[in-house]
């Protein structure tokens, strides 16, 4: 691509973001480098409405500093994450604030020996927090470039480099936010716009857009899980996950259902990551595993997820009915 060309495409991507872009993003208006690291980490894995509406500002008032976080205890911050999903994030998001009592580091290299940062999150916070002159490549932004230069099955490191050659640098963070627009608002992976495109003139995949990005269709595990719930006195018997995808989190007990058919309350579907779940929730009169008696009440506190909600809230709408038999 020649200079000329590249700057016209350059110029013309970021008079569609004064137009278009989503400026008013709390997380784009603000210099505060701890604000901007938690919100790329709640943006990993959700939809920007959700963290916007239900997360983001919550999740601050309660811990305003990496101080305030690194002093709070993993069941208070799981407890503010609860129901955001992908927990690891949380703890990832807590070990960190502890190891950066003074601020967090400020070039890429640094930024990635904390836990829970790759290559995009640190290119993001140097990007979007620092105003560095680096570049950035998510999900939107590679489905951009890809289609832009006409790259058939491109590799992450390829797709960086196309980055790198198309970077702005009179005025970087801009141009990395027009980018990650676009891909989210106009070059969508089914029906992208391309009429609506700033980059229409010069891109290689508007006439066939996805020969340059296939959506692949997801495959999806069937799993069925069996949960006890066990009460006295008010309280839960709960476990420590020790692993998967809900480590350190409390869960209700695995059980063997072999001896308590008769006492399924209900059964519910759940569907997280790759897994669509079959949950089948039983009511146990005792327990034998070795557990933890949490009070009802400050379950939500401690931070449980929305499957382990959901099973309990079956519980607690059959409970009525149970004791008036
Ligand atoms: S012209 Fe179409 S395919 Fe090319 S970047 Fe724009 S929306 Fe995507």
């Amino acid at each position: 691509m020649s200079k000329s060309n590249l700057q016209n495409a350059q110029n013309k991507l970021l008079s569609w973001y004064e137009i278009h872009g989503r400026k008013d993003l709390p997380w784009r208006n603000t210099e505060n480098i701890y604000h901007v690291y938690v919100s790329e980490v709640m943006l990993q894995q959700t939809q920007v409405k959700r963290v916007l509406e239900e997360y983001y500002f919550q999740f601050l008032q309660r811990f305003p500093s990496f101080a305030t976080l690194a002093n709070a205890s993993l069941e208070e911050v799981f407890g503010m994450w609860s129901g955001l999903g992908y927990y690891r994030r949380a703890k990832n998001l807590h070990e960190s604030a502890k190891l950066c009592a003074n601020g967090l580091p400020q070039d890429l290299k640094s930024l990635q020996k904390l836990p829970g940062i790759g290559r995009y999150t640190a290119s993001a916070i140097c990007s979007f927090g620092y105003h560095q002159s680096v570049s950035v490549v998510d999900t939107n932004i590679a489905r951009v470039l890809a289609r832009y230069f006409g790259v058939e099955d491109a590799k992450e490191a390829y797709l960086w480099e196309l980055a790198d050659g198309f970077l702005n640098h009179s005025n970087p963070t801009s141009h990395n936010l027009a980018l990650m627009d676009l891909g989210a608002m106009v070059c969508l992976p089914k029906n992208p716009m391309c009429e609506e495109c700033p980059l229409v003139g010069g891109c290689k995949g508007a006439s066939e857009p996805h020969k340059y990005y296939k959506v692949l269709s997801k495959k999806y595990e069937n799993k069925k899980l069996h949960f006890g719930i066990c009460e006295r006195n008010g309280k839960i018997a709960m476990k420590r996950s020790h692993d998967g995808m809900y480590k350190d989190m409390l869960e209700l007990p695995n059980i063997e259902t072999s001896f308590c058919e008769k006492d399924l309350l209900g059964t519910f579907a759940h569907a997280v990551t790759k897994y669509r779940l079959e949950v089948h929730v039983y009511s146990l009169d005792f327990i034998e595993e070795d557990i933890l008696w949490i009070a009802q009440d400050s379950l939500h506190k401690a931070g449980i997820s929305s499957m382990t909600k959901k099973a309990l809230k079956l519980y607690n709408g059959t409970k009525i009915f149970r004791e008036g038999v």
